[in-house]
């Protein structure tokens, strides 16, 4: 490693006592490299055992790796902290101008602890760290919090401001934290940990420089990656119709949950595909810092002003196929401009979108079948397509005005332990489904993957790339370890996932070389299962178990592409999972 590389300092901030300290850790990043490994070793020497979510100790880890703002698509910053959506593990990953902007401002990690006892903000740049007094922008709604502080705080160099809206004020344990306006920590409630913190937004940013052992070798190598990613076709597809062509070829294959997945087929697919929205709504591409592919796409939604027919108000808002999913197939959403303003609404409140999704799907079939009524609802009717009530019940998930909203606000699971219906609450290991009923791959990645996240070990891939018989419960399993491994080194990296085929084995330990790191191929892979299990360990510490969770019926009843799914199947391959994550 290089010495004294900035991306060993890590940044301490307790907000209790508004004090921050910065040490050397050679020996975090000498280990673990970045990202997701620094983040999982510094949960451990954080987060005290049984600690409360939304209280002082639970910490906010953020760290980068040693490829970011050196080389293309190392664009992602890695969140961890203890979630209170879940009780266990949470993990969160988002790109925008983060990364970057940690790196640039001299440090490899950040943990924040402590509570402030009223709403600040936190200024971030090079070796100046600021409490500001937030009350006045408290109560604001995301978007409006970004401007506002871009304006009080001028600089130089790139900034990231990372915030929360109202629903992590109020510690909806879904709630996301928004940086640059379109990119999310998404998933797990890092937006109710900075609500319990009373921490509105963070703003960092710096102007260092970056070293690598050989000017020479860089050059080359950064020219090599740089082409291997332009000349990749799923990239460029990425670039045209950004995730959200996935819709149609998973709805012909009957994959897209529709209707609480009552349905893996919408009807309406076709109005809220990916290319319909690019003919219709798209207004811009975006790029997270150091991307040439700008996969983020906004659509540019046009409202009318009353009595003024020739006036209107732009909204940009982004879409992706997870978006258009939770959003729209699941709710019955078939009207692409209404599906639109949900999703405005789920940005400016700062939820999770498929948490949001899966919990109002759950809503809409509890009160079609009775076991909730107008009285806990206060009124609201929901039906399926009907996005105003959707937009309604969101903002009184929000302001909770009585249990039956702050159940909603507690996710799926949590509302269908009080009023029944768990059997369609679509939450694996208490996480809200993504959006592909592709498959047992595709359940097995929710199930076993450690953020119970699809982008864990994306068996929805192996459902539609393996042969009928290569699908055994021993097979599977093991492919999804190898899998989520692999990606602990990627996201440990922080590369987006998108990039992964570019950034090979080979390719990544060259490259980490050149950043002054030595690892082989054999240690990468091996450093991938140690970090799993570090992952793992701290789930089980907080009393998580594979041997009893929970696979709802619903999947098991709707047909997937590979016909019905047998509980059997994947009672077996969680029991190989398991065995594989304590073998050597
Ligand atoms: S491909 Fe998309 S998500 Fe990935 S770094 Fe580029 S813009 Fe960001």
């Amino acid at each position: 490693m290089i010495e004294r590389d900035p991306l060993q300092r890590v940044l301490y901030i307790d907000l209790s006592k508004r004090r921050f300290w910065v040490k050397y850790r050679p020996d975090l990043f000498e280990k673990y490299i970045g990202g997701a490994g620094v983040a999982s070793a510094l949960l451990h020497e954080e987060c005290p055992k049984g600690t409360d979510p939304l209280g002082p100790d639970n910490p906010i880890i953020f760290a980068v790796g040693p490829l970011v703002g050196l080389f293309p698509m190392a664009s992602k910053t890695v969140a961890m902290f203890k979630s209170p959506h879940t009780g266990n593990l949470g993990e969160s990953h988002a790109g925008g101008r983060s990364a970057v902007s940690i790196r640039m401002a001299g440090y490899g990690a950040i943990v924040i602890k402590g509570t402030s006892n009223i709403p600040i903000y936190l200024s971030i740049f090079n070796d100046k760290v600021q409490f500001h007094d937030a009350r006045a922008i408290w109560g604001m709604r995301s978007h409006v919090v970004g401007r506002v502080i871009r304006e009080r705080e001028k600089g130089t160099g790139i900034r990231s401001i990372m915030r929360i809206g109202t629903a992590g004020e109020k510690k909806v344990s879904y709630a996301c934290v928004v940086t640059e306006t379109y990119r999310h920590f998404g998933r797990l409630g890092l937006g109710a940990v900075f609500g319990s913190k009373k921490l509105k937004a963070i703003i960092i940013g710096g102007k260092r420089s970056l070293p690598v052992t050989d000017k020479k070798r860089y050059k080359e190598a950064y020219d090599e990656v740089f082409k291997r990613i332009l000349e990749t076709p799923s990239l460029k597809k990425y670039h045209d119709l950004g995730t959200s062509l996935n819709v149609l070829p998973l709805n012909k294959k009957k994959a897209l949950p529709t209707r609480n997945l009552e349905q893996a087929c919408f009807e309406h697919a076709e109005k809220i595909s990916g290319e319909h929205l690019a003919q219709h709504f798209l207004g811009r591409r975006l790029a997270c810092a150091h991307c040439p592919i700008a996969c983020i796409h906004l659509a540019a939604l046009r409202t009318p002003y009353e009595d003024e027919p020739y006036f209107y108000k732009t909204t940009f808002i982004s879409y992706d196929y997870e978006l258009i999913y939770a959003l729209g197939s699941m709710l019955g959403i078939g009207d692409p401009e209404g599906m639109l303003h949900l999703l405005d609404t789920v940005e400016y409140i700062g939820v999770d979108a498929l948490s949001a999704g899966v919990t109002l799907a759950w809503t809409t079939e509890a009160y079609e079948r009775g076991l909730i009524s107008e009285k806990e609802t206060l009124g609201l009717k929901p039906s399926w397509g009907d996005y105003k009530t959707y937009q309604a019940m969101l903002e009184r998930i929000v302001t909770q005005p009585n249990d039956f909203y702050k159940a909603l606000a507690k996710g799926a699971e949590y509302a269908a332990e009080i009023y029944g219906g768990k059997d369609f609450a679509l939450t694996f290991g208490k996480n809200e489904m993504p959006g592909y009923h592709t498959g047992y791959g595709g359940h097995l990645t929710f199930l076993t993957g450690a953020r119970h996240s699809h982008l864990d070990s994306a068996g929805y891939s192996y459902d539609q790339k393996l042969r009928p018989e290569e699908l055994t419960p021993e097979n599977l399993a093991q492919k999804l370890f190898n899998e989520e491994c692999y990606r602990q080194i990627i996201s440990s990296l922080v590369i987006c996932f998108f990039a992964r085929s570019v950034y090979d084995y080979p390719t990544i330990a060259r490259l980490l070389s050149i950043a002054g790191f030595e690892f082989s191929e054999e240690d990468l892979k091996l450093l991938g299962k140690r970090i799993l299990r570090q992952k793992y360990n701290f789930k089980y510490r907080e009393g998580f178990s594979l041997d009893n969770l929970r696979i709802p019926k619903r999947i098991l009843e709707t047909i997937s592409p590979h016909g019905q799914l047998k509980e059997d199947f994947f009672r077996k391959a969680i029991a190989v999972y398991k065995s594989l994550l304590t073998s050597d």
